[in-house]
């Protein structure tokens, strides 16, 4: 059945240095610590993986193919302080809607780093737009900070499972 099958894929994108590393490592370290309550909050024991295993300056375009069709959902990562990642994760979307072009593959679309409020280079309504030309949610986050991680989480699983009760 659905509850004890193969766990959700969860995948991690978006350019090098965005916080893909630091937001895996977060779900990691409370993985091992959690309760089977708290891991029934996040989807039920077991039932979610998270892969961080894209890297954008690989040239080995069948990795990368591979990355687009093993997830069952994606937190499509950019910095605040990195305009070039913003852009890049446009390309991904892009890129993504080619490989998975139903329509309720949940995506979430995360500005990390919203602690480095001076290095800011795109806005949060730039962020927020974005997201809505894509059909995707938006949240901006910052793993340092562990601020609004979880909340990322929740909402991939929320989605996850709403799109599992509605077959
Ligand atoms: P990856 O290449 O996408 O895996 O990025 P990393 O997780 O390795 O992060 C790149 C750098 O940004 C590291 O030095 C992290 O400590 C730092 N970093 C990641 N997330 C945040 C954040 O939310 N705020 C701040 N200030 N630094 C962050």
């Amino acid at each position: 059945t659905a509850e004890t099958g193969s766990p959700y894929r969860v995948v991690l994108l978006g350019a090098n240095g965005v916080g893909k590393t630091a937001f895996a490592s977060i779900f990691a370290g409370a993985a091992d610590s959690m309760d089977s309550d708290e891991c029934e909050l996040c989807g039920g024991e077991k039932t979610v993986t998270l892969l961080d295993t894209w890297d954008t300056e690989s040239d080995d375009e069948w990795a990368q193919e591979r990355c687009m069709h093993t997830g069952d959902a994606y937190l499509l990562l950019y910095s605040i302080t990195d305009r070039a990642s913003f852009l890049r994760a446009s390309e991904l979307r892009i890129i993504l809607r080619h490989f998975r072009p139903a329509q309720h593959t949940p995506i979430i679309l995360v500005g990390n780093k919203c602690d480095l409020v001076r290095r800011r280079e795109v806005s949060v309504s730039e962020g927020r737009a974005c997201a809505a030309v894509f059909d995707c949610k938006f949240i901006e986050t910052s793993a340092a900070m562990q601020h609004n991680v979880w909340e990322a989480f929740h909402g991939i699983v929320r989605q996850l499972r709403l799109r599992r009760d509605s077959k």
